[in-house]
């Protein structure tokens, strides 16, 4: 199926992550004048990972330009897991959303820490009992980056390339929803070319450098590169920039998907303050439409 949209070749994921926050800061506004208090977001990290430290300033500045409170709470690797659960449980009840910072490593378990985090805070969507209330963020943003660009995946064959329980599941589960004819491709996958030229969309999330090449590829295919590695040359993705040339559109690594993520992150905790105080806002146009019907009245400014 051919793709009836006037789009640009590039999917620039800053253009849209800014639009996106232009109206989550109308709605943060929103909130601290109705409530008096801004959305607090809270992150653990445990070690140092150098990467994990940049993505955690990211995420900072991104939810200080709205308003919101930023906790970072810090561990080092050598601190008895029992403690940092212990911290992070305290922790945990003054904030509206949580997140644990990943990759952590043992003799620290991750899945202990994700599970500690209520199901309402649990803004990264990655705790199985929080399924349902917030989709994960990576997702989320792959699809505020379409929407923005005004592809929709309705009766389109979507492959999605890559199966983790982060990313690749989630992202097929999404694009399902939203009725989408969806295909995964994995390790275990014989001829993956032949699967990925079936896409009228393909998205790639496998940590395999460069794994897209133009052999992967059609001239009407739209391209979302998930992937995200560190090279001499700058970070890079799973697809190759010998494919922009010969594909319809496709997100860059980076400047992609990457700012939709931390975004997302954003809107699933603004949209888990509104749920606490009983407002339910919603993911298909990120609480617009709640936000135009409810104006912010002279008497509380
Ligand atoms: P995982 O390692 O958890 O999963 C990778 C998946 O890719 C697996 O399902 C694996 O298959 C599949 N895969 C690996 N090699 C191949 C291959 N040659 N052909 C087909 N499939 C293959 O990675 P994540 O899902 O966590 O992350 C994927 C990428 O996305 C990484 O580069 C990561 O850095 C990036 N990322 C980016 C984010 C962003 O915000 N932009 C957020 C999160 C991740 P199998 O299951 O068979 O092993």
């Amino acid at each position: 199926m051919s793709i009836h949209c006037d789009i640009p070749p590039i999917l620039d994921g800053r253009v849209a992550a800014q639009s996106l926050q232009d109206h989550l800061y109308s709605l943060h506004q929103w909130y601290q004048t109705t409530f008096g208090h801004p959305v607090q977001l809270g992150v653990l990290l445990v070690g140092n990972h150098p990467a994990s430290r940049l993505y955690i300033q990211r995420k900072k500045r991104i939810a200080e330009n709205l308003g919101l409170v930023f906790h970072c709470w810090s561990f080092v690797q050598e601190t008895p897991p029992c403690d940092v659960l212990a911290a992070w449980r305290c922790h945990l009840e003054g904030v509206h959303g949580a997140i644990a910072q990943l990759p952590i490593y043992p003799p620290h378990d991750a899945r202990q820490y994700i599970q500690a985090i209520p199901p309402t805070k649990d803004v990264d969507g990655l705790n199985p009992q929080s399924h349902g209330l917030f989709t994960a963020c990576t997702p989320l943003g792959c699809w505020y980056l379409l929407q923005h660009y005004g592809i929709s995946v309705r009766k389109k064959r979507c492959v999605v390339v890559g199966r983790s329980h982060l990313v690749g599941r989630p992202l097929a589960q999404l694009l399902l929803d939203h009725d989408a004819t969806v295909s995964i491709g994995h390790s275990f996958t014989p001829d993956l070319p032949s699967l990925t030229q079936s896409a009228d969309i393909l998205f790639v999330a496998t940590g395999m450098h460069h794994l897209i090449q133009p052999s992967h590829v059609h001239p009407n295919m739209i391209v979302v590169d998930i992937g995200i590695h560190r090279t001499e040359n700058g970070v890079e993705g799973d697809v190759s920039p010998s494919v922009y040339p010969v594909v319809r559109a496709y997100s860059p690594v980076p400047g992609g998907v990457g700012p939709m993520t931390v975004i997302s992150l954003m809107w699933n905790t603004l949209k888990s303050a509104f749920a606490q105080q009983g407002i339910t806002l919603n993911d298909a146009d990120c609480g617009k439409e709640w936000l135009k019907n409810h104006p912010i009245k002279a008497s509380q400014v």
